[in-house]
């Protein structure tokens, strides 16, 4: 057998997608392998989010260079958002590199690397294809929780973004093979899912007869032995009334909810395309807490977008004071050649942006901690899934609204059981807490 190593950088869904490229590989006689100085094969999944997440691949093909002068047959692939953005960059800067292919051809990625090891390279593989679902079981299948991809693509043109053109369009996958592939994943073990898109909350208007995100959770809310759904990312512009109801009324999707907000600013949604205002989703929030009081939110924010100003900047501020969120993901604006405020006029310095981005730490880290000291006393429902890392005498596990639980249970309870646990002490980035007597057991949170 040969041996892959795989290198994994961004979102989920690049995730996601190794695993199905190392299930796919499995099927042509790859074994993965920790060790990359042993690999015959080397594919590197990258993100072109952001400049840094760019800068982290090149450096990483650096080392692989190095590595390569003492073994000239190893392969090395990119694959991945940059593979599709910047392949010839790629081939210019890192002439090391023997294969680069976008997520389009993941489907056929054992041709591929075959290919590239017949000295078919540099080989290039960044043109559109047909979605498939791939059906190759990763090679490890037994887990407790899954991502699952339900459609691939972004038609938003947030000016920020390069995801629209490093994605594609949307494209869904059709409910019945979503299901099916739920239905194996829980057939091997795992009890949640965490149904992916980029902009997950438009999954189905594609498919012929159109569905939405609330009829799939119904349909894979049917699977059973499966415990929880979670999804992500929703986009405000796409958030329904069935949607809403649907959080409400299908008892295994969990009650947590990731709102990307960018900026509490209309001038500053304006500019980056979001297609909603401050009040719209703060409609939103509220309409959401309307059917599930115990929702808990988080988001993503982009300081120093180019304009933003001091008052704009006090504006997320109130907006993440008012909503109350569970997690925040603070992000400094990075300038991405090709998306369209790259080019905008009032572009904000680094010093701004860094100095934004820890006053809104400190602000994060202020709401997110009040938020987690009213969970104390609280009977919580936990899904079991390991040791804690802090102490191993202990367990760890997550509530539905997504906190990491740290709770005595060693010898009681199992990974994979769902218990009840009193929250003893609420730290800010996480819970302790102590099984559950059952009297304490009638849960607060469903
Ligand atoms: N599709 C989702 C949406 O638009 O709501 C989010 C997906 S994106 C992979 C994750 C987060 O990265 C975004 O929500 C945004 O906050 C951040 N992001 C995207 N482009 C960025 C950029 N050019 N600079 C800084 N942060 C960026």
């Amino acid at each position: 057998m040969a041996k892959l190593h795989l290198i994994t950088y961004g979102c989920q869904m690049n995730e996601y997608d190794s695993e199905r490229v190392a299930g796919l590989l499995r099927e042509r006689q790859y074994e993965l392998t920790d060790e990359v100085a042993e690999a015959d094969v080397v594919l590197v999944n990258t993100c072109a989010i952001r400049e840094k997440a760019e800068d982290k691949v090149f450096s990483k093909l650096g080392e692989l260079k190095r590595l390569k002068a003492g073994k000239p047959e190893m392969i090395i692939g990119v694959m991945g958002c940059m593979a599709q953005l910047h392949q010839e960059t790629i081939l210019r800067r890192a002439p090391q590199v023997d294969l680069v292919f976008g997520s389009p051809a993941i489907a056929r990625v054992g041709e591929l690397v075959e290919r590239a090891r017949r000295h078919e390279r540099p080989l290039l593989e960044t043109g559109e294809a047909p979605l498939v679902k791939i059906t190759a079981k990763p090679p490890s299948t037994e887990r407790l929780k899954a991502f699952v991809t339900v459609m691939e693509g972004c038609e938003k043109h947030c000016t920020f973004c390069v995801v629209p053109r490093t994605r594609g369009r949307e494209r869904s996958h059709p409910p019945a093979a979503i299901v099916a592939e739920v239905e194996e994943l829980v057939a091997g073990g795992c009890r949640e899912v965490t149904l992916l898109g980029q902009t997950v909350n438009a999954y189905g208007r594609d498919l012929t007869p159109p569905t939405d995100l609330a009829e799939l959770f119904a349909r894979v809310n049917d699977v059973a032995g499966l415990e929880r759904i979670r999804f992500t990312t929703s986009n405000p512009y796409n958030l329904t009334p069935p949607l809403i109801a649907a959080m409400r009324d299908v008892p295994k999707v969990c009650e947590w909810f990731h709102l990307p907000l960018q900026s509490g600013s209309d001038r500053m949604l304006e500019r980056m395309n979001r297609g909603y205002t401050r009040a719209r989703y703060l409609d939103l929030i509220a309409a959401l807490r309307d059917v599930e009081p115990a929702m808990a939110f988080s988001t993503d924010i982009i300081v120093g977008f180019p304009g933003e100003t001091e008052a704009d900047f006090a504006e997320t501020v109130e907006v993440i004071e008012q909503v109350g969120y569970d997690n925040v993901f603070v992000f400094r604006y990075s300038r991405r050649p090709g998306a369209p405020a790259a080019d905008m006029p009032e572009q904000v310095s680094d010093d701004v942006k860094a100095d934004r981005n820890r006053r809104l730490l400190e602000v994060v880290e202020r709401v997110t901690g009040a938020r987690s000291a009213r969970l104390a006393g609280r009977t919580m429902e936990v899904l079991v899934d390991g040791v804690s890392r802090r102490n191993p005498g202990e367990l760890a596990g997550r509530t539905r609204c997504n906190r990491v639980v740290n709770f005595d249970g060693q010898g009681q309870v199992a990974v994979g059981d769902i218990v009840e646990v009193r929250v003893t002490d609420a730290l800010p980035h996480s819970l302790r807490g102590t099984l559950a007597t059952p009297e304490e057991a009638v849960c607060w949170s469903k």
